[in-house]
């Protein structure tokens, strides 16, 4: 399946099945926005609470807040946001498209990246088991040219990028001879700096009306609220706050469906640490997100870091943990190491201290921070489109399912009387009562057994079971596990102990913790 297509399929299958849907559609939608429909919203909760517990549970020493949306417009200038929130734009003179530049140049650095791997690829096919990819990459001259360019290229764009240089930004796009994937043509205007806040209007105008932002990230609202936290829940560092909440940002180029829009969700933690240990806290929570990710079983090589080539204002170091999109690797969750800089500004700003008396040193000091920052949305997405298959089946029917881990499905169980009488309805709705408590059941008695298994298959939902003639004499039902297809006979009674042992959250915070 062509990348695209694929994609298409995955957009098209979260509209169907009540996954994701345009915003405000009746209008023809507005442009990034989206809304998540009946089993959107139980994946997307299922997908938070997955984050919330492995924060707040897994570790004692990390708490939660929920801070307001709307906050004092001196936090902004504080942070650097006002100022220096930007992203570089282009437009395509032809095409009348609008880019990022330094996507532009990133895509540009990948596909160089991909011609150089298919061209050793290929000579090792060929030279079997002879091949010797060191000397190949070192010999080569069509890998050497290649790789030379890119370095090039490289070193130019993240020294360009950290001097905040727009012409040459433009001038690498120019040198590169990338094109307008529209328009195919190089006619590009100036490259500029466009801010991504979203701003609006707090009270009245007659008695002056003040500008305020709406939050771009979570994370200003726990740096305001470090000493409330730390003082009422007498927080000892290390210590995290964590909390989940909305984030808008006027994205420029807002393609993709859900990996970026202009209102998302954000998981934020911000762990505080003691300056100068700032280093190891910003290894280890690296390697505990990966496994957070990991323990999601989409499969290991779907991820990867990637390290920043331009730090934020902020940040002493930075990764991306990074997920095979259909449309490539792309970042799902920043990992930064921003230094004690956001308590700094807010005590300049606010003329308030930010500092933390450590009992165990003696000393008070501005704590360091190390973030680690990750979009519902994205998740969702990676979950989706790394979940989704189209199987063809022994009888030459295919289906298309949802592999979602059953903690986060959006059902758990699917309860089908095999016909709609005989009492078999019936016995279906007294399982369902018994079962609702723990776990999210849907009833289906419309179709084939055959279409309720496919309908059940593309959303996911981990067993359903049947109850048939026999089970009014026997109390057994067949349960049907939607990877394998396999069917068991079970007794009623033990239908809740296989079944929410396995959809458990603890299947998955425990493989993060391995
Ligand atoms: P990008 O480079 O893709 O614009 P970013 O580096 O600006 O992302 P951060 O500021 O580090 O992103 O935000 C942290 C996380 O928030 C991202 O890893 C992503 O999961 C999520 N996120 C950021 N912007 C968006 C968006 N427009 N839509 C959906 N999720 C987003």
């Amino acid at each position: 399946m062509a990348q695209e297509d694929g994609f298409k399929k995955i957009v098209s299958h979260c509209k169907e099945y009540g996954f994701v849907f345009p915003s405000s559609e009746v209008y023809d939608g507005l442009g990034a926005v989206y809304d998540y429909g009946p089993h959107g919203v139980e994946l997307k909760n299922n997908i938070k609470k997955y984050w919330w517990e492995s924060m707040t549970l897994l570790h004692e020493n990390v708490v939660g807040i929920d801070s307001a949306i709307f906050m004092h417009p001196a936090i902004w200038k504080a942070s650097g946001h006002v100022d220096a929130f930007n992203d570089p734009l282009i437009d395509n003179k032809d095409s009348k498209k609008r880019y990022r530049a330094d996507i532009l140049v990133e895509e540009y650095l990948a596909k160089t990246d991909e011609k150089i791997e298919k061209e050793i690829e290929k000579a090792a096919k060929r030279f079997g088991n002879a091949f010797d990819e060191t000397q190949f990459r070192a010999t080569n001259p069509r890998v050497l040219e290649q790789q030379a360019k890119r370095d090039v290229t490289h070193a130019r764009f993240t020294k360009a990028l950290n001097e905040s240089n727009l012409e040459e930004l433009r001038q690498i796009i120019m040198d590169a001879e990338i094109v307008c994937p529209v328009s195919g043509t190089r006619n590009w205007t100036e490259v500029r700096q466009f801010n991504l806040m979203f701003s609006t209007e707090m009270g009245s105008t007659a008695d002056g009306a003040t500008k305020i932002y709406l939050r771009p990230e979570t994370a200003q609202g726990i740096f305001v609220n470090f000493l409330n936290v730390q003082k009422t829940g007498r927080m000892k560092i290390p210590f995290g706050i964590a909390q989940i909440g909305k984030a808008f940002r006027n994205e420029i180029v807002a393609r993709q469906f859900i990996f970026r829009m202009r209102e998302f969700e954000q998981m934020e933690m911000q762990f505080f640490v003691r300056p100068g240990e700032e280093m190891e806290w910003f290894t280890q929570w690296k390697t505990t997100r990966l496994a957070w990710h990991k323990a999601m079983g989409l499969g290991d090589a779907k991820y990867r870091y990637h390290d920043h080539d331009k730090l934020a204002h902020y940040a002493n170091a930075a990764t991306d943990i990074e997920f095979e999109m259909p449309f490539g690797f792309k970042e799902i969750e920043g990992i930064h190491s921003r230094t004690d800089f956001d308590l700094r500004q807010h005590e300049k700003y606010s003329g308030k201290k930010m500092q933390y008396f450590d009992p165990e040193v003696g000393q008070s000091y501005t704590p360091y921070v190390i973030e680690t920052s990750i979009g519902v949305d994205r998740v969702f997405l990676s979950l989706i489109s790394g979940s989704y298959a189209e199987e063809s089946l022994e009888n030459g029917e295919t289906r298309v399912v949802l592999k979602l881990p059953a903690a986060l499905a959006p059902v758990k169980l699917a309860i089908l009387p095999l016909v709609k009488k005989d009492g078999l309805p019936e016995k279906a709705e007294e399982i369902m009562d018994m079962l609702r408590f723990d776990l999210r059941c849907q009833y289906d008695e419309k179709d084939s057994i055959g279409k309720r298994y496919r309908r059940q298959d593309a959303i996911g939902t981990p067993y359903c079971i049947t109850i048939d003639h026999e089970t009014l004499n026997d109390n057994q039902v067949t349960i049907r596990f939607r990877d394998t297809m396999e069917q068991e006979r079970v007794p009623i009674g033990k239908l809740h102990g296989i079944i929410a042992e396995k959809v458990s959250l603890k299947n998955l915070l425990k493989k993060i913790n391995s």
